[in-house]
């Protein structure tokens, strides 16, 4: 490939509970850094379940790699002085990018006093009161196949055009197995005045079984083809990580061969497979 179409990738990662994990995600960080991606994350636990791993992870995998390191984070269920206070502190923790969120609303919640303006309502004006903060680089996130809680794909491009109009840089999708969802979805986003970047967000399937709970959490559809690829393939796990590479393989070549040029990856904390696919492409 030459330069000027070498695809640029960005990776994901969740903050450890353990130290044998911290340490298990500092050498799956590394792995990745070699494949020379263009930024990392970590996420954030809706509520703030996570708030000091989420920015010291991200701070550690910075120093290690050098690769740019941003944080997630949600505004459900922080009031407004709680979170830009804590967007503050991770200005001053030199973390430039931040992926910004709802997060999922738990059962039953509400906010405490809904009519005071304490808690934020619309990911846009936690968007726009980040970027007023600092030059913040922002991402936002975007659901190919409607965000659950929307009641139609049409209302859910109307409140992503208002994230990208409040400053957000980048969009980054939910993943999906159907890149013709994805390339309906830029016609449609595009069509609604969309022109913000949106970056496809890929999941490579460790597990066909933890992967169908996920995907049923968040309404992501999972075609008959693949229930197909995974099925009877009996214990061995190599068998079933070699159809998920294949997989990954042909999804990032069929969206290289639309012009799609970035890719961000849920990397569940592992390099070997994203390593694998990342290879059989040539990075
Ligand atoms: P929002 O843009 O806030 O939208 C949520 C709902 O509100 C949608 O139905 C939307 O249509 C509606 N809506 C928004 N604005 C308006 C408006 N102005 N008018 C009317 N309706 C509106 N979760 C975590 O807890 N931690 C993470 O680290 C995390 N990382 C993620 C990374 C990516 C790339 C993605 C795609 C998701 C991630 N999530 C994470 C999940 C996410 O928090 C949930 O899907 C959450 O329910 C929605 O958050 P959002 O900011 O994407 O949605």
């Amino acid at each position: 490939m030459t330069t000027e179409t070498k695809p640029a990738f960005s990776f994901e990662f969740f903050p450890p509970k353990t130290e044998k994990a911290a340490a298990s995600l500092m050498e799956t960080a590394q792995a990745l850094a070699a494949h020379g991606p263009e930024f990392m994350t970590v996420t954030f636990g809706a509520g703030g379940s996570t708030r000091e791993g989420t920015a010291d992870n991200a701070v550690k995998i910075a120093e290690k790699t050098g690769i740019p390191t941003g944080t997630h984070l949600t505004h459900i269920c922080m009031t407004k002085d709680e979170i830009c206070a804590y967007a503050a502190n991770l200005w001053a923790r030199g973390i430039r990018h931040i992926v910004a969120l709802r997060g999922d609303v738990p059962k039953d919640w509400k906010a405490p006093d809904p009519e005071s303006g304490n808690y934020y309502k619309w990911t846009s004006d936690f968007v726009a009161d980040l970027k007023a903060m600092h030059p913040f680089e922002i991402s936002v996130g975007a659901y190919p196949e409607k965000h659950p809680d929307a009641p139609s794909l049409e209302a859910d491009i109307e409140a992503l055009k208002s994230k990208c109009a409040a400053g957000a840089d980048r969009v980054i999708t939910q993943f999906f197995f159907e890149n013709d969802l994805y390339y309906r979805f830029l016609e449609k986003t595009a069509a609604a005045g969309i022109t913000t970047p949106i970056v496809p967000g890929l999941l490579p399937v460790y597990d066909f079984n933890n992967m169908l709970r996920f995907a049923r959490t968040c309404q992501a559809n999972v075609p008959q083809n693949l229930h197909e690829k995974f099925s009877g393939l009996g214990d061995k796990q190599e068998d079933s990580l070699k159809v998920a590479e294949d997989l990954l393989t042909g999804q990032i070549q069929d969206l290289l061969a639309n012009g799609v040029r970035k890719f961000h990856f849920y990397s569940l904390n592992r390099a070997d497979l994203l390593s694998r696919v990342l290879d059989n492409l040539g990075d």
